[in-house]
């Protein structure tokens, strides 16, 4: 049934049904949550085995006491790991703290201002401003970081393959200080899509066209975080940009915070050798060397790739029913009504819903007063600003199957109201 092909008396008779279903919501003074992405307590649990894995041993194999200052770039074996979840090689790896946003707000901060050629020189040459690609709907915290170091957002349209290609090389040749696009190549926050191979190999070589100081920054952050049994597959990138020389200009990230513990697990930044030695050195002016006891926890917890998959199926266990939840929800609530569209994602931790236009601040306002929390309208936008007024996106992870469940009823329900109300005021 089709909401804008019903008569208004059908409308009418909707509304009275749908008002009734949400004031009952309203007076049962719900208190629930879908905004962040949250690992929930039994996905952490899942990693308590790190607390004392170490029994006393410190030592690494080249006699290294992880206990003591020093080493920068990480201990070997923990590079090892995060190479082979960024598909580089160990050398290309920096080990970090336990966040890999920390490890991206650092990197801007050398090439926005203090890099030989920094990229604020340059604007301020050109008697501009540094800018960066945004596909969208995006992460929010890619955004708070260019706001953070004055970078002017431009977005581009995200489709199923990746960013809209076409638009971001006719965007970087128009204007040289583009300096960078932010990219979450697989299972992308919120949509869940992962780029196709001619996107990242497009990627490979729009430096060319953007110049030696234009930076891809590919967080990985779902790299490993399967939903489906068949994972999606995703280019190496800098594989393909070495053949294009253009490997100076990726800078890759990710991290075990949706794998171990989301506040203390260790994060990754990939980048060329001669890159990477750069960072260290800039790095080197606010830290002596990162938590190495963590990263030989971590270590001697995941070990190889085979022990890492086993243990993101453990994940998968339990938060795939959740997103089924949802879908299925959506689905018999939504479905064929032409009121909202939303994504299927195969792996990662968000479903991207978009409501009719001029529509989502108002469905989170109606949810918010029915006691659910759903993040704020415009927050997967630069700027907060959603120039449709019509993406949400939903966490689901966090939350049991009950409290979704619950939280579901309330969210279609609104959606429902507000698509109503629109369609009665037109
Ligand atoms: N990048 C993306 C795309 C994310 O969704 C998140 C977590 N929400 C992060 C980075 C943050 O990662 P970390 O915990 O390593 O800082």
């Amino acid at each position: 049934m089709k909401y804008a092909d019903l008569s208004t008396a059908e409308l009418q008779s909707l509304h009275e049904s749908i008002s009734s279903h949400y004031d009952q919501f309203k007076a049962a003074g719900l208190k629930l949550d879908l905004t962040r992405g949250k690992p929930s307590k039994e996905q952490l649990d899942l990693s308590n085995a790190l607390d004392g894995i170490l029994e006393g041993f410190y030592l690494l194999q080249d006699g290294t006491d992880v206990r003591n200052y020093g080493g920068i770039l990480g201990i070997p074996e923990a590079r090892a790991l995060g190479a082979d979840i960024l598909g580089l090689a160990p050398d290309e790896v920096l080990v970090g703290g336990n966040s890999s946003l920390t490890l991206m707000y650092q990197y801007i901060d050398l090439m926005q201002n203090h890099a030989g050629n920094s990229w604020h020189r340059e604007a301020k040459a050109a008697n501009g401003r540094v800018k960066f690609l945004c596909p969208v709907p995006g992460y929010d915290r890619h955004y708070t970081i260019c706001e953070q170091f004055n970078i002017e957002m431009i977005t581009v349209a995200m489709t199923e393959a990746g960013p809209d290609m076409a638009e971001v090389e006719s965007l970087v040749s128009s204007d040289p200080l583009i300096k960078g696009i932010w990219c979450v190549p697989r299972y992308s926050n919120p949509t869940g899509y992962t780029y196709s191979d001619e996107t990242v190999s497009r990627l490979s070589k729009l430096p060319i066209i953007a110049g030696d100081n234009f930076r891809i920054m590919w967080d990985n952050a779902y790299a490993v975080h399967h939903l489906a049994d068949e994972p999606d597959e995703l280019s190496n990138l800098m594989a393909l940009a070495r053949k294009q020389s253009t490997q100076d200009s990726v800078v890759m990230l990710a991290s075990t915070s949706k794998i171990t513990f989301a506040g203390a697990g260790i994060a990754f930044l990939g980048a060329s050798v001669q890159n990477l030695a750069i960072f260290e050195q800039f790095l080197s002016g606010s830290i002596i060397g990162f938590d190495k006891v963590n990263q030989l926890r971590h270590v001697r917890f995941l070990k190889d790739s085979e022990a890492l998959a086993a243990h993101m199926a453990k994940h998968q266990a339990i938060i795939r029913p959740k997103f089924d939840l949802v879908l299925a929800k959506l689905e018999s609530a939504l479905g064929g009504t032409g009121i909202a569209e939303w994504t299927t994602p195969r792996g990662g931790y968000f479903i991207s819903l978009d409501t009719l236009p001029g529509l989502a601040s108002e469905v989170v306002r109606l949810a918010d007063e029915a006691g659910v929390k759903l993040t704020p309208a415009g927050a997967t936008f630069p700027y907060g600003m959603d120039p449709l007024d019509r993406n949400i996106r939903i966490a689901p992870t966090f939350p049991s199957l009950d409290q979704l469940r619950q939280a579901l009823e309330v969210f279609v329900v609104c959606i429902q109201l507000a698509s109503v109300n629109k369609l009665l005021s037109r």
